[in-house]
């Protein structure tokens, strides 16, 4: 058994932080075993003790949506709405990883950056290329992070070499699942169909079939923008609705599911999404960045629907989750101000909860130090933010709002200290 101590910060819930200056935190098996103000209470009387000193020491970060192949377009192309967007930008770019030598460069970079940001576990969408997909697994496991990797299902409204039969799309995902599906593993592929307008109902039923027959999660787009609303009622008229839509083929939380933006989702489709479990990927910069709108998370918790954050790169252009965080708390600043003061905006717990322990139940006990968690953590050193005068809680917050991956300089991930891949 393992003991740190540091000043421990938390959110089991999502209404307060859980804060022990100068505490101890037990971690066995790569599991958190119990945190304590003292070493006694732990049950450990000579165990070695770790001390991170003045430092503080929070769970890691969970992004629950991402586009790895879309890496190189980080910052760029932001003039466009998102079905153009799409055609103009982030097809051509994802054609790309066809070349496995190209794919390699640029997701080396991209993992490098997630660990850099202190996120250590994703759910990510590939390219529809196998053996693109594959060397991405590859490249998590050896940075020694969690993710879920998505083989995407594309094979209508998108460029020829973005699309794969069917036949195709299975026989690659089963390869995938051959080669990396242990459940208890760190990285694992998830059922991707990019969204209903690029897939046909054969493609759509044959995904829905592999979650089932492998036990396999899903993610997905949903309700992201009006002309895609508009586009979905067109092309799946029997439907009630866009979840309505992934309901029937089986993407709805008949797996566990996580669906990115839901910033149009009506009554219905969020009723669906409660009573499914499906999860919202909340992706505030995304959302304004190619002008979708404001998701309403604040309702969305209200009525108990599950929220993660989602950088959403490169429609986001920003993959650190602090940032995502202080991003939601400003965007229902702005349904605050529309509601009259109706809607209140999000808290500071609120927003770590979604990043920590929110987002991270979608990879397991993941996101919290209660005891049987995963230890992920981050360890923070914001001495160069002048600490000395703050509390611990107005440390954390300083350096959500003003540090950056400069202040991380421990990263653990099931208990496993994680160092850099080389670029
Ligand atoms: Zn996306």
């Amino acid at each position: 058994m393992k003991i740190f101590k540091a000043h421990i910060i938390y959110t089991p819930d999502r209404h307060h932080f859980e804060v022990l200056e100068n505490g101890y935190i037990a971690v066995d098996a790569g599991r958190v075993v119990g945190v304590a103000s003292t070493c006694e209470a732990l049950g450990c009387k000579d165990c070695e003790v770790t001390d991170f000193g003045n430092r503080l020491l929070i769970p890691a970060m969970n992004d629950v949506h991402v586009h790895a192949p879309q890496y190189r377009n980080q910052g760029l192309a932001m003039d466009l709405e998102l079905l153009p967007w799409l055609d103009n930008y982030t097809f051509p770019e994802e054609a790309r990883f066809a070349d496995v030598g190209y794919a390699e460069r640029l997701y080396r970079r991209f993992v490098h950056h997630l660990w850099r940001v202190g996120t250590m576990r994703a759910a990510v969408f590939a390219t529809i290329h196998t053996p693109a997909t594959r060397r991405l697994m590859e490249l998590f496991g050896e940075a020694g992070l969690g993710a879920l990797v998505g083989k995407v299902a594309m094979n209508r409204n998108c460029p020829e070499q973005l699309q794969e039969s069917v036949d195709g799309y299975i026989s690659g995902m089963e390869q995938l699942v051959a080669d990396c599906g242990d459940r208890e593993s760190l990285v694992r592929p998830i059922v991707t169909p990019r969204f209903i307008p690029t897939c046909t109902p054969e493609l759509l039923t044959a995904c829905g079939e592999l979650a089932q027959r492998y036990g396999l999660p899903v993610q997905s787009h949903l309700s992201e923008n009006l002309g895609e609303i508009a586009l979905v009622r067109q092309l799946e008229p029997q439907s009630k609705g866009y979840g309505d839509a992934y309901h029937r083929y089986g993407l709805f939380g008949q797996t566990p599911t996580v669906m990115a933006h839901c910033v149009w989702s009506d009554a219905a489709e969020q009723q669906l999404m409660l009573q499914q479990g499906v999860m919202v990927a909340h992706c505030p910069t995304s959302n304004l960045n190619i002008a979708s709108g404001v998701a309403p998370v604040r309702t969305y918790l209200d009525a108990g629907i599950r929220v993660g954050l989602g950088s959403d790169v490169s429609g986001g252009h920003d993959l650190s989750i602090f940032r995502m965080m202080v991003y939601a708390i400003q965007v229902s600043k702005v349904l605050y101000q529309r509601s009259g003061h109706e809607l209140p905006f999000l808290s500071l717990s609120e927003a770590f909860w979604m990043a920590t322990k929110s987002g991270g139940s979608f990879f397991g006990k993941v996101g919290s130090f209660e005891p049987g968690y995963d230890f992920d953590a981050l360890l923070v050193d914001d001495a160069s933010l002048y600490p000395d005068d703050y509390s611990i809680l107005e440390r954390l917050e300083r350096f959500i709002y003003t540090g950056d991956d400069r202040h991380i300089v421990r990263r653990f991930c099931r208990g496993r200290e994680v160092s850099c891949i080389g670029l």
